[in-house]
């Protein structure tokens, strides 16, 4: 399913002040929260709304978010968000009443790391998107034994120290009263489980590291130094926990004729003298192939004109570049006797008349 823009998701506009997102995240989450929410798909409904709230709460993943959308690197959303906690904890958070908080759980499960790496692309496969592969080597699931770490799941059993809880409560009693405390049980580092027979591929790790080749889309429109990110394709996590994300930096190679300027395109055009002087029909090269453009009689060098909607499209926002042609008039070098006698008389008149524009037609069509 496509993601929600987050704005929309909070019923929120793209200028909304710090008092108005959490105004509406406060109505929404009270809404939303299964704890308190009678909707069907409160569950999935409130983490879209958390997770939409924590990017444009925050001034710098908002920023980050307005320029990229979803594809912004770093914004910790995605994958990344497993549970939330309560109603009452959320509340509490955001209205600074930390007079309820409650112990979290020490989990023995751990998120995989985040990977980098960067792909270069061509300046076309920048303006019309593409598919890549990309090969990573990071720590996957292992495939023998599902991630489990056993050679079979009667091999998994509760860690006797723990009773499966992975946790060690001790009671201490003290002149105040009883204070009870909890650890993380030694026996099982906290997951609770005994492995009997690990399994021989991972050796009871639930990983293994490999080389993966992995398809990467990229958007239309894409930029140097932009980032994609790739939710779960990071490293596995252990113990059930969330695999990390794949960042990839967007590299493009510079083209020969075309200079980009956000989603347009900038080109020098060498144009003849007399291309300029008289005008004429030339074939412009674009990214969409050759389009024939009118340079106007008199065109001086560096003039620059746009050919409308010629430029690069972004495939997210749906905006359309134009391309510019800077026009270059190349100054004859050789001259025979004849031509020197027509730039002689273009010189004796301050504007040029048309006769003299006739005659250098004239001399240019005999060629
Ligand atoms: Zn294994
Ligand atoms: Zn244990």
């Amino acid at each position: 399913m496509a993601k929600r823009d987050y704005y929309e998701v909070l019923g929120i506009s793209k200028t909304a002040t710090e008092d108005e997102i959490k105004k509406a995240y406060r109505s929404l989450a009270k809404k939303y929260h299964p704890d308190v929410s009678k909707d069907p798909n409160a569950t999935e409904k409130f983490k879209e709304i958390q997770e939409a709230y924590e990017v444009i709460s925050d001034v710098n993943k908002r920023a980050q978010y307005d320029q990229f959308g979803h594809e912004a690197p770093n914004l910790g959303g995605g994958a990344g968000f497993g549970g939330f906690g309560s109603f009452d904890d959320i509340i509490n958070q955001m209205f600074g009443n930390f007079g309820g908080q409650r112990s979290r759980s020490a989990s023995s499960a751990r998120a995989g790391a985040d990977l980098r790496t960067t792909i270069t692309i061509s300046f076309e496969e920048a303006a019309f998107g593409t598919e890549k592969a990309v090969n990573v080597t990071k720590y996957d699931t292992c495939e023998t034994c599902n991630g489990l770490g056993a050679e079979s799941k009667a091999d998994i059993q509760a860690c006797p120290r723990c009773h499966g809880t992975g946790k060690i409560t001790t009671t201490q009693s003290t002149l105040f009263g009883a204070f009870q405390t909890q650890t993380t049980c030694p026996n099982c580092q906290g997951t609770g489980k005994i492995i009997k027979n690990k399994c021989k591929t991972c050796g009871g790790e639930g990983r293994v590291r490999k080389t993966s080749k992995i398809n990467v889309k990229i958007p239309s429109g894409i930029e140097e130094g932009q980032g994609l990110r790739l939710s779960g394709y990071g490293e596995a996590g252990y113990n059930g926990g969330i695999n990390g994300d794949l960042y990839i930096y967007v590299k493009v190679k510079p083209h020969e004729i075309f200079i980009r300027d956000g989603l347009d395109i900038i080109m020098e055009m060498p144009i003849t003298f007399s291309q300029a002087a008289l005008g004429a029909d030339i074939e412009v090269p674009t990214i969409y192939g050759d389009v024939i453009f009118k340079v106007p009689s008199g065109t001086q060098t560096g003039t620059k004109f746009r050919l409308a909607n010629k430029g690069i499209k972004n495939s997210r926002s749906g905006r359309l570049g134009h391309q510019y042609i800077i026009c270059n008039i190349i100054t004859p070098t050789k001259l025979t006797n004849e031509q020197k006698e027509i730039f002689k008389q273009l010189s004796k008149t301050a504007e040029a008349t048309d006769s003299v524009f006739d005659k250098i037609k004239k001399f240019f069509s005999k060629k």
